[in-house]
């Protein structure tokens, strides 16, 4: 057979510990035979950030925004303990919010459905993606805690004027506490682009949801602003699409999501996506499942799983043990790249090889054949499920494909 050509190469992202085991695995096994495969490659891992001072991470940042498809493998956040580990020369960010920052982006996450593993609500036939705004609000807020008087917020002109002078609250009767949060028009357009042109890209509905009607500065301007984007750039593009756009208020949206059998983007303030999303993650069964894309506002895309880098399986590996490792959410992380690769450059046969891919990864688990995290997750009727090591589970799906 020959290898499916590329055009444009596709950014690769390398990582740490047991998902950069899988990484090259999935390359070896489902990839590198079918595709004659082009990137242009970034050690994020963390030995390689160390060595560049995290330039490493800025380039693979560039080069995701010039190229426009990037994949990513799970990386180390490092902490106290891995500094030590690694014996690294500072503690670096982690290379997540470094790119998010640098493409400007919104993740979206969506659960990978499979037979057999049912969400806890079982209306759920189709998957529900969280888009999560990831700056500002409570998460760059200032707080404290007065013991006595008026708490106001100022605004101090540039000159150093007055402006305004808001009451908060007089804490003359007793102490209490106070927090002042912000968010930028900037960073809301940015946010609200992003969820426009994925759900264009996924052909979705999108929903986004706030609480307009008490906070009626804050959350307004949200509503606000998607609507102004949503009528001056896209409301035609949506109707082309045949896809829609629905404000409602958080509460209302949560009820209705419940009922709901997904299939659509749920865009959520920083906040209610941090909450929202690890709910949904639990109600569809597994986070090794659960996919994850980062999109920045003039389309580039960043394709990883959700999860980690599994380390308690990779201290096991380095022993010499084989690990039942789940590596669904970094092979779709794969196919969504190589989809989109496929879809922007005119290469219908690349699109199609990496359907076939995750058709043939579903068929597997749907065949009782699963990693050892799903198995008590996995009810069908006549499928007794079986737990293999991962690299078993990658050769059972290339033997599928
Ligand atoms: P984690 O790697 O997601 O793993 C937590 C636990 O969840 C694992 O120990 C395992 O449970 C289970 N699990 C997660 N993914 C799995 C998979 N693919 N297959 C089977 N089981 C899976 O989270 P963590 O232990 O909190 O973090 C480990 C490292 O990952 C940290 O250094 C952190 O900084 C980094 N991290 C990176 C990203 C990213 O790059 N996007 C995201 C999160 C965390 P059992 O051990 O019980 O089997
Ligand atoms: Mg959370």
């Amino acid at each position: 057979m020959n290898k499916i050509p590329m055009k444009t190469p596709l950014v690769e992202m390398d990582g740490d510990e047991m998902t950069r085991v899988l990484w090259q695995w999935i390359k070896e096994i489902l990839i590198l035979p079918y595709v004659d495969l082009k990137t242009v490659y970034f050690d994020l891992g963390l030995p390689e950030r160390d060595r560049t001072d995290d330039k490493v991470t800025l380039e693979a940042a560039r080069a995701a925004k010039e190229y426009g498809v990037a994949v990513k493998c799970a990386t180390i956040t490092p902490n106290a303990q891995r500094v030590e580990e690694y014996h690294l020369k500072r503690m670096y960010p982690s290379p997540n919010a470094t790119l998010r920052a640098a493409l400007d982006g919104t993740v979206f996450r969506a659960p990978v459905l499979v037979r057999g593993i049912t969400p806890y609500i079982p209306t759920w036939t189709k998957p529900i993606t969280i888009a999560r705004h990831a700056y500002g609000d409570v998460y760059k807020s200032v707080e404290c805690q007065p013991q006595k008087g008026q708490q106001v917020f100022l605004t101090v002109e540039e000159g150093g004027k007055t402006a305004q002078k808001l009451p908060v609250f007089d804490f003359s009767e007793g102490a209490g506490v106070v927090m002042g949060m912000h968010n930028t028009d900037k960073s809301i357009r940015s946010f609200a682009r992003s969820c426009f042109n994925f759900a264009l890209s996924s052909g979705q509905d999108l929903w986004f949801a706030a609480k307009d009607t008490i906070s009626k500065q804050y959350d307004h301007r949200f509503k606000d602003l998607f609507a102004e984007i949503f009528e001056a750039e896209y409301r035609e593009k949506f109707e082309r699409a045949g896809i829609e756009y629905m404000y409602t208020l958080i509460d209302d949206a949560v009820a209705r999501v419940v009922r709901s059998e997904g299939g659509f983007i749920w865009a959520c303030k920083n906040y209610d996506g941090d909450v929202m999303s690890d709910m949904v993650a639990t109600a569809y069964g597994s986070l090794a499942m659960m996919t994850s894309v980062l999109v920045s506002p003039e389309g580039a895309f960043e394709y990883e799983a959700a999860h980690g880098t599994v380390t308690r399986h990779y201290y096991r590996y380095l022993k010499g043990e084989t690990t039942s490792t789940n590596s669904v959410a970094t092979l779709f992380a794969w196919t969504g790249a190589l989809k989109k690769r496929g879809e922007l450059d005119g290469l219908p046969a690349l699109s199609d090889f990496a359907g076939r891919l995750e058709k043939a990864c579903l068929s597997v688990i749907e065949g009782g054949v699963m990693t050892k995290d799903l198995v008590g997750l996995f009810r069908a009727e006549g499928v007794v499920p079986k737990a293999v090591d991962s690299r078993s589970f990658l050769e059972a799906v290339a033997a599928a494909l």
